[in-house]
């Protein structure tokens, strides 16, 4: 789907003050608070729409960013990847002055409102992922050692010695929370809250699993693999779903974010999904011409070098830079071609280069073409 505007997502123009920005979030959190919208599946949608749109526009930085590149240019902020335990920590400083503190505190500790089921989440963990030019290319699949907590074994997560030492909440009767009326903007609402006595687990341990001290996680290890699509760039992050740390009670797995790093290519220069090669030929191609090959990412093309070739001399071979990540094609390799004039010569070779210096034709000619700026905008039209 098509992201839309994060302007036209709050309703404000281009120049809206960071005021305006808080009172329409404002405004957008409130109208689709999952909570208010129980049984408008969009809402929540919405909901984080809003909230990544003032994510982005309530920070100078990231606005700024966002106004000359779009989204395009928010690859790597973060943005993109809000849970609602964010979106709820922003809410503290967007709804304190209108004494909305507790507004969906039931929601943010730990339950959806939907289901009443406790969504304990573990963390996420952050690697980074160095690649390659070649490997982006073509895509890759990496395995990657993770250091994370895992469900323990001996007790299966639940954290209990055996089944008879879990016994059910008496406080909440199982159910891992409790509800409460209280006084809102809104006029009286029923606001769930994770029960004190179990933490939302619903249940009461006797005697603690003793692998795990009771938490039902312990720290291990996990080999993931990683399947990375071609065509991505620095800075990128990715998240694999559940592949974070194993939570405390069975709960729900953090997420794997995954940051990619390019490593600098020994001959290639990216930019977007075109390559850049500086190649050299002699002064007697450049002369009399040759067929030549030039290094590409995936091996070597064929060139023809014609006779007379001056120094930076820019030739474009199509589709052979980096595939679109979007699958819209690919790139082109842009290669500068120059003349390499030797450092020293042999007495043989100095004068035979004397007896021509005085031809005609190795006087330099004024250019006739455009400057060389106006030839590399030319090129790009
Ligand atoms: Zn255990
Ligand atoms: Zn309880």
């Amino acid at each position: 789907m098509e992201k839309r505007d994060y302007y036209e997502v709050l309703g404000v123009s281009k120049t809206a003050t960071p005021s305006d920005i808080k009172k329409a979030y404002r405004e957008k959190a409130l109208k689709y608070h999952p909570d208010r919208n129980p049984d408008d599946a969009t809402a929540e949608e919405k909901f984080k729409e809003a909230a990544e749109a003032y994510e982005v526009l309530s920070n100078e930085e990231k606005r700024s960013r966002y106004d000359r590149l779009g989204h395009a240019g928010m690859s790597g902020f973060g943005s993109g990847h809000m849970n609602m335990e964010d979106i709820f920590s922003q809410f503290g400083s967007i709804f304190e002055d209108i004494g909305f503190g507790g507004f969906g505190r039931g929601f943010s500790g730990g339950f959806s409102s939907r289901s009443g089921r406790p969504i304990q989440k573990g963390s996420n963990i952050r690697i980074k992922v160095k690649l390659t030019l070649e490997e982006i290319a073509k895509g890759v699949e990496k395995n990657i050692k993770v250091q994370k907590f895992v469900k323990c074994n001996t007790c299966h997560g639940s954290g209990a010695k055996d089944s008879n030492a879990i016994k059910t909440c008496a406080t909440c009767n199982g159910q891992g929370y409790v509800v409460k009326t209280q006084q809102s903007i809104f006029g009286h609402m029923q606001v769930q809250s994770q029960c004190s006595a179990c933490h939302g687990s619903g249940k009461t341990i006797t005697e603690k699993c003793t692998a795990c001290s009771g938490n039902g996680v312990v720290k291990g290890e996990d080999i993931t693999s990683i399947r990375i699509p071609a065509g991505v760039s620095d800075g990128m992050q990715f998240a694999m779903r559940g592949k974070g740390n194993a939570a405390p009670n069975n709960g729900e797995n953090g997420d794997l974010l995954i940051l990619i790093q390019e490593e600098k290519h020994p001959i290639f220069e990216r930019d977007g999904n075109n390559l850049y090669l500086e190649h050299y030929i002699s002064f007697s191609q450049a002369a009399l011409g040759d067929n030549i090959e030039i290094p590409t990412l995936e091996g070597k093309a064929k060139v023809k070098i014609t006779a007379g070739t001056q120094p930076s001399t820019l030739l474009r071979l199509n589709g052979k830079g980096l595939p679109d990540i979007q699958g819209y094609g690919k790139g082109d390799l842009i290669v500068n071609i120059n003349v390499w004039v030797p450092k020293s010569l042999s007495k043989e070779e100095k004068k035979i280069v004397e007896q021509i210096a005085n031809s005609e034709n190795f006087k330099p000619q004024p250019p006739k073409q455009a400057s060389f700026f106006q030839r590399v905008k030319h090129f790009f039209e």
